[in-house]
């Protein structure tokens, strides 16, 4: 089965409602190749190996989470840009990246599929979500209960994500309340902590984090921005394949950051 590289972008859209985002650059086909579109390879970032990866696979699309194009980017064709966008308008491929939509869709997006990896369930309202755009979630173990420690809740992620996570172990009580928000979302750790938290989860740690982590009494896990962003873009891609009769392929390329 195939379809066309317009109802491709249609049905992204259409799931992922890029209009009610702010975002830090272009959502959507950020690069134009083939019309006809028989797979879609899946990926955090469109990193030279992915594309490559892409066209081992025959892919005529590429979904990813972080695109080319970001807002600050001088705008010059050079060195890795121009070797990434050379790959992908030499093999007429296409590539589709949704940023902070990704990171939102309420099933499919980031944060939910790494609750679902986790074991966490968000509260059931507004009350599942803090921060900027009400990207960050908030909510419990599955079934109600609570980590003994942050160090238990740390050891049960780093078995999830089979990687080690850096923690700021600060919250001497059981941890009950636990905010995440995937990737490089430390800057959401304040308004975590203000939605109630005892602990937040996320991809990295900034300088400050640590110091607002012990004077507030909140745990703070960074737990790798790749390894926390693995699971939105094949759950779309995937759930999209499916209902466009397409192949759909996710190619992990580790990141140890
Ligand atoms: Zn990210």
């Amino acid at each position: 089965m195939s379809t066309t590289r317009h109802e491709l972008l249609h049905a992204f859209d259409l799931l992922l409602a890029p209009g009610r985002f702010k975002d830090y650059g272009p959502n959507g086909l950020q690069v134009e190749g083939r019309t006809v579109v028989r797979k879609i390879v899946s990926g955090v970032t469109a990193s030279r190996a992915l594309i490559e990866a892409a066209i081992e696979s025959d892919a005529d699309a590429i979904f990813v989470h972080h695109g080319l194009f970001w807002r600050g980017q001088d705008g010059r064709v050079t060195g890795w840009m121009k070797q990434r966008l050379g790959l992908l308008l030499g093999r007429d491929i296409n590539l589709f990246a949704y940023h902070l939509p990704l990171d939102a869709h309420p099933e499919l997006g980031n944060n939910a599929q790494l609750g679902l990896k986790l074991g966490l369930v968000a509260h059931t309202g507004p009350g599942g979500r803090f921060g900027e755009q009400e990207l960050g979630f908030i909510g419990t173990q599955e079934g109600g209960g609570s980590f003994d420690s942050a160090r238990t809740l740390a050891t049960h992620v780093e078995s999830v994500l089979k990687r080690p996570v850096t923690l700021v172990d600060a919250a001497q009580r059981p941890i009950r309340n636990i905010a995440w928000c995937t990737g490089g979302a430390q800057g959401y750790f304040e308004a975590a902590i203000a939605a109630g938290a005892d602990a937040f989860i996320t991809g990295e740690i900034s300088e400050p984090q640590a110091h607002y982590a012990r004077e507030m009494g909140v745990a703070f896990l960074a737990c790798g921005h790749h390894a926390t962003e693995r699971y939105g873009a094949p759950a779309v891609a995937g759930h999209v394949a499916a209902q466009l009769g397409l192949t759909h392929e996710f190619i992990d390329i580790d990141n140890p950051a």
